[in-house]
């Protein structure tokens, strides 16, 4: 008996990255089924085959989540699947990077819809099951920008978006046994970092404690424990996983 053995996972943006690393670690830890939600069906094809060569616990699922209806679509298919559905990883994110003189409503939106709206999106669909059930473990990924960073007006309002919408749904939930927590990472080496120039890369590792970058399976094992009974009672706490890079108001 493991960490997850018998709960159904879904995790958003689960094909690469943070989110990658959280579906396989969610596999190790022994869950009965793991859906990965993600726009290219074909990588999460790949990527679920590779992750899990039966073929009956890793379940590759074409979703575009800053989308109602997509996202109402692939949950059916998951319930269809799996019958049931214990946790909920909301990591799919995007930036947008622009000083915000020169920002466009359209980075506005697409930072906004992907990274806040998708989390509406998917609890409104997952939440009232998980209360139904009396059980569910929700993690959002947040991030440290919460605080502002140059370039992500967009990002970091979505980000502060995330961690109140979590405190909410973790008291709305409490009384039925449904816990909400997020993630806050510090620089993590993924795809996402590519858009970064070498030299801000370096900035970045002189700038963390630790001297280093932290890697996706960093996040992966903070998110199983939170998705797992061993996080019975911690509910509306925001965990800042950075290698101690601290950042505040
Ligand atoms: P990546 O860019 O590596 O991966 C992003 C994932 O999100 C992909 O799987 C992508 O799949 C998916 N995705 C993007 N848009 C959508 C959409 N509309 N619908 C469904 N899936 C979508 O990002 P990371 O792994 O680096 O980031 C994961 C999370 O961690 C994000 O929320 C990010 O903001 C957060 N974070 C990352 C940090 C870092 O340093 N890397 C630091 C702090 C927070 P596809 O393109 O196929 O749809």
């Amino acid at each position: 008996m493991s960490k997850l053995s018998g709960k159904y996972a879904i995790v958003t943006g689960g094909n690469r990255g943070i989110g990658a690393a959280i579906v396989k670690r969610f596999l190790e830890d022994d869950a009965a089924g793991v859906a990965i939600f993600c726009r290219r069906y074909d990588a999460a094809v790949a990527f679920a085959a590779e992750v899990d060569p039966s073929g009956e616990r890793a379940f590759p699922v074409a979703c575009d989540v800053s989308d109602a209806e997509s996202v109402h679509e692939a949950v059916a298919k998951v319930l269809e699947k799996f019958g049931r559905i214990d946790i909920l990883v909301n990591n799919a994110g995007i930036t947008r990077d622009r000083i915000f003189h020169r920002m466009s409503l359209e980075e506005w939106n697409a930072v906004i819809s992907t990274n806040l709206t998708s989390m509406f999106n998917t609890c409104h669909e997952v939440y009232p099951l998980m209360r139904a059930q009396e059980y569910g473990h929700i993690v959002n990924i947040a991030s440290g920008s919460v605080w502002g960073n140059v370039g992500q007006a967009n990002y970091a309002a979505s980000k502060a978006g995330v961690v109140g919408f979590t405190s909410t749904l973790a008291k709305e939930g409490a009384p039925k046994n449904v816990v909400c927590n997020c993630i806050a990472p510090g620089t993590i080496e993924t795809d996402m970092l590519k858009a970064v120039p070498p030299e801000k890369y370096a900035e970045f590792c002189a700038a963390v404690p630790m001297k280093r970058i932290g890697q996706p399976s960093e996040i992966a094992s903070v998110a199983s424990f939170l998705a797992s009974d061993d996080a019975s009672y911690v509910t509306g706490q925001c965990i800042s996983v950075n290698g101690g890079y601290r950042t505040g108001p």
